[in-house]
């Protein structure tokens, strides 16, 4: 155990002190709290969005339209970007981030069992889909014929109502232990001779502290990227992901959803051999709008009760750039920004309207048999907003989806756009996401190593644990 004497006064003596600040209540940071909590640190939280009793996101809770909230009642406050989300657990190594390159296989696999666990203690369901071994080897057959590579996975469904409800039960458990600064934004992180010392808020007070677990989420990706070159630390291209979100009859996909729930399946274009996959799939699910720092894009989510007639899932195009190329999240946002301008925020297109060269409208879309699940959605031309490369290679996609599940590539399906996913750059970081500031670590979707809920939460807990070894503290 700790003693007396610690290394937590080489800290400096102004501002208030702590052994941890953890910026950004995600997952991440979530998994970081619970970790450290009954440990004898001093640990405080901060967070820009609000607590997680207060946050009413007017689209979740009115169905009504993106307000702009700032910060984004969806992505910022207790939960981070996982509170609405749809609550879908990917147990498997290979998906939902990079943590594998940093713990290898093994570590990874243990991390994913305890963060696993950890969501079944709060309530998570028990409900996994992975289906077996011959049905899965039949579905893999039938989408290689068409070219389509599927992904192995299994996924715990909790569903949005469900995953709000573990968030404020986990709210609860750290009520005594951690102290939980909401609506506090972090402006700037502060370093002494080569190691961390404290962070500057937005109300130009100081908090010094030994460790720094960031998990600003990519929400944050924005300010994180720009003070980790402040700091001039290196940093690696991660690929953006640019595309659309689909929305069609769940029927269509029920031969794969049925047994997967989430089908990961990659394709590499025919024109530009450019890796696309489909992310996020909700089955009978609703699309939803996000606010990104003031830019409109798009996602999906889906109930563990209430269900639609409709599936969504994202069509990604990946693109890494190389030197000198250095603002990846700058050319999403620049694309994602064409939809807004165009459209006054997302916009919708029937399926047959952009390969007949048409903008949709009012009239059109009413005569699909799709109906808008995001009804704010403004109906469009897509062809006007995403770059040819991007357009041709989701395109092709959709016939190659249409092969193992007929009605995919129909006239009727729609596209919202944009989807972007900023991952973007990371900090050069240690095996346990250490910066090469010491103490400084980073972790979750913000910091481009994770992107997703389990992996998140793992990156979370990992740091932790180093924080205790550190600390000499039994974890
Ligand atoms: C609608 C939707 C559905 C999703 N569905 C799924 C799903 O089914 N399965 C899945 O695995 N993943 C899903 N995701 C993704 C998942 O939510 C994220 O991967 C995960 O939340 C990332 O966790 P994080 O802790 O890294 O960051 P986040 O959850 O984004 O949290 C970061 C937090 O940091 C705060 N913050 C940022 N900057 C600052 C600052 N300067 N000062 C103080 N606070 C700051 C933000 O307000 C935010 O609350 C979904 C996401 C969305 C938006």
């Amino acid at each position: 155990m700790r003693h007396s004497g610690d290394r937590r006064l080489a800290v400096r003596p102004t501002g208030e002190s702590f052994d941890v600040v953890i910026l950004g209540a995600g997952p991440a940071g979530i998994f970081s709290a619970l970790a450290l909590k009954g440990s004898g640190l001093r640990v405080v939280m901060i967070e820009k969005g609000p607590d997680i009793g207060r946050r009413s996101c007017p689209m979740q809770v009115r169905k009504s339209g993106c307000n702009q909230c700032s910060p984004c009642m969806l992505l910022c406050g207790w939960g981070g970007a996982g509170a609405y989300s749809d609550g879908k657990l990917t147990l498997t190594t290979s998906v939902g981030g990079k943590l594998q390159d940093y713990t290898g296989e093994k570590a990874l696999e243990g991390l994913i069992e305890q963060v696993d666990r950890t969501y079944l203690d709060f309530g998570a369901s028990g409900i996994v889909y992975a289906p077996d071994e011959h049905v899965f080897r039949n579905l893999q057959r039938q989408a290689a014929t068409a070219d389509l590579i599927l992904v192995p996975t299994r996924v715990r469904h909790l569903g949005t109502e469900r995953c709000t409800e573990i968030l404020h039960r986990m709210r609860e458990r750290i009520e005594d232990g951690v102290e939980v600064r909401t609506g506090t934004e972090a402006v700037e992180i502060l370093v002494d001779d080569g190691a961390f010392t404290g962070i500057r808020l937005n109300d130009g007070s100081l908090i010094r502290a030994k460790y720094l677990i960031a998990g600003p989420g990519r929400v944050g990706a924005d300010w994180f990227v720009s003070e980790i070159r402040r700091l001039g630390l290196t940093l690696t291209n991660n690929p953006v992901d640019i595309g659309v979100r689909v929305e069609l009859p769940a029927v269509v996909m029920e031969n794969f959803t049925d047994h997967l729930y989430e089908p990961k399946l990659v394709y590499y274009s025919e024109t530009f051999d450019d890796h696309v996959r489909t992310f996020c799939i909700n089955p009978y699910g609703e699309v939803v709008a996000e606010n990104s720092d003031g830019l409109l894009t798009v996602n999906g989510h889906s109930y563990a009760e209430k269900k639609t007639e409709l599936t969504n899932f994202a069509l990604l195009v990946s693109k890494t750039f190389t030197e000198p190329f250095r603002e990846p999240i700058a050319y999403g946002r620049s694309i994602a920004s064409l939809a807004n301008m165009l459209g006054g925020g997302v916009i919708v297109q029937r399926l047959g309207d952009l390969q007949a060269g048409r903008r949709s409208t009012d009239k059109r879309l009413a005569k699909g048999m799709v109906r808008p699940t995001l009804e704010q959605a403004v109906p469009g031309d897509l062809s006007l907003v995403l770059p040819y490369r991007h357009l041709r290679s989701i395109l092709e996609m959709l016939e190659a989806l249409d092969r193992v599940m007929p009605g995919v590539n129909s006239r009727h399906t729609l596209l919202y756009g944009v989807e972007v996913k900023f991952y973007s750059s990371r900090p050069e970081l240690s095996h346990v996401l250490e910066t090469k500031i010491q103490n400084f670590f980073a972790v979750g979707d913000g910091a481009g190593v994770t992107r997703g809920l389990v992996q998140a939460s793992a990156s979370g807990l990992l740091v932790a644990k180093e924080v205790l070894a550190r600390e000499g503290i039994a974890a």
